[in-house]
């Protein structure tokens, strides 16, 4: 995967405060928010601050103290949104992931059964 981040995209406006967003928490080096079109009664994205285009791009290259703020921070989101019977963590990377915006993000979805994990082709 290219690991060319664009300053441009859409959470990089978030982070600078540029445009609005339902922040659920924020710590250090992280953000999550709720998704603005949310495919589950609860949809929160989890961000890294730094400037990481997929999963594996942060996982490489993050500093080890922004990888484990990134996932305490998950960690309290499950505690805090009510998905206490179940939830489903899913990143989408690049062209076959149909990932929308280039910046590495954790969709956290539940509040109700969420069916199978991908389409069978
Ligand atoms: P991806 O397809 O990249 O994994 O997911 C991108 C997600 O970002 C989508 O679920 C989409 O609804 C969400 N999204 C796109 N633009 C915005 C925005 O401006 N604000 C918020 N809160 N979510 C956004």
């Amino acid at each position: 995967m290219p690991h060319t981040y664009d300053p441009t995209n859409i959470f990089a406006r978030i982070l600078r405060g540029e445009i609005p967003n339902k922040t659920v928490l924020e710590t250090p080096h992280s953000l999550a928010f709720h998704d603005i079109n949310p495919a589950a009664p609860v949809h929160v994205l989890v961000i890294p601050k730094g400037p990481y285009v997929t999963f594996d791009h942060f996982a490489a290259e993050a500093p080890a103290e922004e990888i484990v703020d990134f996932h305490r921070a998950c960690a309290k989101i499950c505690a805090m949104v009510g998905v206490e019977e179940g939830y489903r963590a899913i990143t989408n990377a690049g062209a076959h992931g149909m990932q929308e915006v280039p910046h590495y993000h954790l969709h956290i979805l539940g509040g109700r059964v969420l069916g199978r994990l991908v389409e069978r082709a």
